[in-house]
Parts: C-alpha cells; sequence; structure tokens
C-alpha cells in the first residue's frame, strides 16, 4: 500500500515538474522559411512537457512568425526585427537571447543540431555559465537527455544539473512537428541593438533544384570508388530520376570530386532518410556516424568485406562501372538497382 501511495506521488510530483517547464525553441530561418529542423526541434521541447515558445529574430521575418504560429506545439512566438539580426550572427542573438530569457525565466533553451544552432547555442550557454549538452538524440526526462558519442558507436545519457538547460536537437532523431493545427500568439519582443563584433557581408549558398541532403527522403551517395567528379553525374542523374539528393563520403570530398557541403558523416550532415543508396563507399565508422540511422540502406561495393555491408539491408557485391548480376529479394530494391543499372549503364 504504502509503496503504491508512493509511486502515484512520484508520478504526480514528475507531473507538476513537467508543467511547470517553459522550453525556448530559437528558429531557424531565412526571413521567408522555416528551416526544418526546428520543426524537429519542437518536437523535442514538446517531449519535455511545459509551454513552448518559439523565438523569431530576423530582418524582416513576419512570414516566419505566420509560418511558426501554424506549428502544433508551440503555444507562444516571439518576434523581434533588427537590421543587426542580418545572417543571424550569434554574437548579435545572443543578447537578445539573454534578454528575452530574463524576461521569461525558461527552464530549456535550445535549436536545431545544425550550423546555426551549433554556432549559436554554445555562446548562449557560456554567457549563461551553463554547460550546453549538444546534438540529443533522447529526452528521457527534462532533466536527462541521450546524445551520441565516439562517432555514434556509444549512447551517453547525461544528467543536467544546471538552472537552464541549454542544447541541441539532432533532427533526424525527432519527428517533424506538424506545420498545421497549432495557434500560438505572437509577441513584440525589443530588440536588443546592434553588438557590432561582427558584420554579415554575404552568403553564397550551392543552388540545386534537388531536395536538401538532410531531409531529402532519398538519399544517392557516392564514395571514393566512382574514381572521379565527372562520375559523380551518374549519381546526380539517377538522384533527379528518384527525387533524391546528392552526398558523398569525406574521401570523395577530399579528393575534390565534389564539394564538401555534399560530405555526410561525424565531421559532415547527419541523414536519416527512407532510403540511402551508398555507392563505392567502404562504411567507415564516421561516414556510417552520419547515415546508419537511414530506415532502408542500399551498398554498392565491389569488396565483399567492405563495413558497409554490415549496416545495408541489401548489398550488392559488384564493380560499380560492371556489374551484371543483381541478387535482391525486395521488388522496392529491384526497382532501385534496376534504376541504378540502368543509369549507371551497366
Ligand atoms: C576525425 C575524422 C572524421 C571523419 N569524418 C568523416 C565524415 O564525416 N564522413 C566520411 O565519409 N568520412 C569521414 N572520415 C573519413 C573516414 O574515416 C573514411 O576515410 C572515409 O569515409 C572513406 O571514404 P570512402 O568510403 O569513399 O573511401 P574508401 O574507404 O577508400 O572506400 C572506397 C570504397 O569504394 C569501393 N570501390 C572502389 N572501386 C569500386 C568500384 N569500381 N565498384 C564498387 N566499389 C568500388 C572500395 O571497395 C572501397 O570500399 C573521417 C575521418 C576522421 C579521422
Amino acid at each position: 500500500m504504502y509503496k503504491i501511495v508512493n509511486k502515484q506521488n512520484v508520478r504526480q510530483v514528475a507531473s507538476l515538474l513537467q508543467r511547470f517547464q517553459s522550453t525556448l525553441v530559437v528558429a531557424e530561418h531565412n526571413n521567408e522559411k522555416l528551416t526544418p529542423i526546428t520543426l524537429n526541434a519542437i518536437t523535442a521541447a514538446s517531449k519535455l512537457g511545459g509551454e513552448v515558445s518559439c523565438l523569431v529574430a530576423g530582418t524582416s521575418c513576419t512570414k516566419v512568425a505566420e509560418e511558426l504560429s501554424k506549428v502544433q506545439g508551440v503555444k507562444k512566438i516571439l518576434v523581434a526585427q533588427h537590421d543587426a539580426y542580418k545572417g543571424l550572427l550569434p554574437e548579435e542573438l545572443t543578447p537578445l537571447i539573454l534578454a528575452t530569457h530574463n524576461q521569461f525565466s525558461f527552464t530549456h533553451i535550445c535549436a536545431g543540431a545544425s550550423a546555426f544552432g551549433k554556432n549559436l547555442l554554445p555562446r548562449v550557454a557560456a554567457k549563461l555559465d551553463v554547460a550546453p549538452i549538444s546534438d540529443i538524440i533522447e529526452i528521457k526526462s527534462p532533466d536527462t537527455f541521450v546524445r551520441t558519442i565516439y562517432a555514434g558507436n556509444a549512447l551517453s545519457t547525461v544528467k543536467c544539473n544546471e538552472k537552464v538547460k541549454v542544447f541541441t536537437v539532432r533532427g533526424t532523431s525527432f519527428e517533424a512537428a506538424s506545420v498545421s493545427g497549432g495557434s500560438a500568439a505572437t509577441e513584440q519582443v525589443s530588440p536588443a541593438g546592434g553588438v557590432g563584433l561582427s558584420e554579415w557581408l554575404e552568403q553564397n549558398l550551392s543552388k540545386s533544384d534537388r531536395p536538401e541532403l538532410t531531409s531529402a527522403k532519398v538519399v544517392v551517395s557516392g564514395g571514393r570508388g566512382l574514381k572521379s567528379g565527372e562520375n559523380f553525374k551518374l549519381l546526380y542523374d539517377l538522384a533527379d530520376k528518384l527525387n533524391a539528393a546528392v552526398g558523398a563520403s569525406r574521401a570523395a570530398v577530399d579528393a575534390g570530386f565534389v564539394p564538401n557541403d555534399m560530405q555526410v558523416g561525424q565531421t559532415g550532415k547527419i541523414v536519416a532518410p527512407e532510403l540511402y543508396i551508398a555507392i563505392g563507399i567502404s562504411g567507415a565508422i564516421q561516414h556510417l556516424a552520419g547515415m546508419k540511422d537511414s530506415k532502408t540502406i542500399v551498398a554498392i561495393n565491389k569488396d565483399p568485406e567492405a563495413p558497409i555491408f554490415q549496416v545495408a539491408d541489401y548489398g550488392l557485391v559488384a564493380d560499380l562501372f560492371k556489374v551484371r548480376l543483381l541478387h535482391i529479394p525486395s521488388p522496392e530494391a529491384i526497382y532501385i538497382i534496376s534504376t541504378l543499372v540502368l543509369k549507371l549503364r551497366l
């Protein structure tokens, strides 16, 4: 009897604690559109219980605030517009986040673990004098998080005793929050004003009609086995057929076959598409760290011992330039590999 009452108490206290959580998600956007990883961060924030607010800082970001106000799970949108927020520089955004935190006393502050979040939140944490937790993949409770270590080979459960928990969220580990059905209130917050430590001049983004690598449903990746940048054209053609993004191993990037924004892995992008096709990639742990959560993995490699086959659902041991035989069990994979065979002119 005593035990049952005790358990109930524990549950009541836990749910009471959850109700008192209030999380700020710092939105990533380009003044026009929200970056998809923010939706994953909102889902993570919702798991903490309590209220979720989003901070939209930019030069002219009303559209983004409107988009966010419809996202499920968001209670409040805080909007700050100022020329200083051009390029979303951490030096300029941090004072704003600190001022907003002073006003609302959040228990948690988070953002997606993209270049934006990885750049910004360590600075915020340092200014708050707390230790940040990076790239979380699971939330056990409002103060306990799971993250990967050793290039994804081990999971570390971290209990955070800081007064405010500052963390980044791995986008592929949390579903995107629904973009409709929400009705968040919008509130203007006073911009903190320009700090002027650094100035945003311009950015040159590679333009592509293909889906973005981190959010594509299908990714076709090439490695050193492709032998040259010209041979990547085969992958581009295939990707266009499958409406896929094209990725690459670091060896392919280092060899100059493709630009480094295509790199998948520990020091590249983390992807978890429905389908990942690895062609001429050995499957080094640093590469696997960036793609092993993909739902279906197809690998083509001429070396039967290549480590990529340990994580592949479908493997084709063959020279990617010469293969003729297919030993693939599922119709889905037959379709994919047939397309591959066609496009690679095998
Ligand atoms: C700190 C650190 C961080 C790193 N971060 C990353 C990262 O983010 N991403 C990443 O990818 N790597 C990363 N690396 C590098 C990683 O260790 C590997 O060196 C790299 O992934 C190898 O790339 P690859 O598989 O293309 O090349 P290789 O290992 O050279 O493999 C090429 C493969 O192609 C196959 N092949 C060759 N010719 C053919 C053919 N004709 N047909 C079929 N198959 C063929 C070969 O059998 C081989 O398996 C990192 C390393 C370090 C130390």
